[in-house]
């Protein structure tokens, strides 16, 4: 009798009872008499909600009144129930994504946040837009930001490694100084033949080298005959990463035209955001070009 296993649900209604082994990451919903229901929710109206739990290999669907419900704790249905928020929202409305953005935040949903967050960002620009059809900021495209020129947005900047000059390869230490990244044979010494004994003959006999078929040349084994080896100092990479110093590593810098308020003449007297690290002249615009202190050098000429 399968209802007798479920004699724990008694109090609510047990609508449906089917077979079922699917696994699925569960809600759990706290009653206000402290019992906990963990299940996966399947519709919600404001005064009931339905919940399909898992008991054994049985599935049963209950009814739960609103009313009973302390609170619901994270499941994949948040996701669901974000989504149905989400597409009820009309395109512009600010009020709207906010909400929803504080929802997401009071749940814990920090990538679908973080979604909000953009679009609350982009609606803000195209209220700007409508706003001041004609004196939004067309450089800054509204948003009062430019990208950095000082390291074309990324934030970063590669700091010259000294000794390659940036190039992240030297000269092969093996055989740079030959030609064509190739040293001289060891076996024949060059001369791609070697004297040998005969003892048939009797005497010593010219034989070809086969080690280097008779070229007295071998391919570099050091860099496969590129000439070329990783520089050490910099394992290759050309130089340091280091964050944009007209940036502060913000990737961009604020519109001047705009004061960053992203409407010509700042009508609403933004106030400049500050810099997340304070750093020296905050009226850096980034278009200043920053030349580094110093030239990378070549210590040595690795071709010398
Ligand atoms: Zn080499
Ligand atoms: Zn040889
Ligand atoms: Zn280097
Ligand atoms: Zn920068
Ligand atoms: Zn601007």
């Amino acid at each position: 009798m399968q209802f007798s296993r479920l004699s724990f649900v008694s109090g609510f209604f047990v609508i449906l009872l089917f077979l079922s082994g699917a696994a699925f990451a569960a809600d759990v919903i706290v009653l206000k008499s402290g019992r906990t229901i963990t299940g996966k929710i399947l519709t919600r109206s404001d005064k009931t909600l339905e919940v399909e739990m898992t008991v054994g290999k049985s599935t049963a669907t209950i009814t739960i009144q609103v009313s009973d419900i302390d609170r619901i704790e994270k499941g994949e249905n948040k996701d669901v129930e974000f989504r149905k928020r989400w597409s009820a929202l009309k395109s512009n409305d600010l009020p709207g994504h906010e909400a929803l953005l504080k929802w997401c935040e009071d749940n814990s949903l920090s990538i679908q946040a973080a979604q909000v967050r953009k679009k609350i960002d982009s609606v803000k620009l195209v209220l700007l837009k409508e706003k001041y059809p004609d004196l939004w900021c067309r450089p800054c495209e509204a948003g009062g930001k430019l990208s950095c020129q000082g390291c074309e947005g990324k934030g970063v900047k590669v700091d010259p490694c000294q000794r390659c000059a940036g190039s992240g390869e030297i000269g092969c230490r093996a055989c740079s100084r030959k030609k064509q990244g190739s040293l001289d044979c060891r076996r024949c010494g060059g001369a791609g033949v070697y004297e040998r004994f005969d003892p048939s003959k009797g005497r010593k006999v010219k034989t070809r080298c086969s080690t280097c078929s008779g070229k007295g040349k071998i391919e570099c084994p050091t860099c496969s005959g590129k000439q070329k080896s990783k520089c050490e100092d910099c394992k290759g990479e050309g130089g340091k990463k280091v964050s944009c110093g007209t940036c502060d590593g913000q990737r961009h810098s604020y519109c001047k035209l705009c004061e960053g308020s992203g409407v010509k003449g700042n009508p609403e007297k933004k106030a400049l955001p500050k810099p997340g690290k304070p750093k020296g002249n905050t009226e850096e615009d980034g278009k200043s070009d920053e030349k580094p202190k110093k030239k990378p050098v070549i210590k040595k000429n690795p071709f010398g």
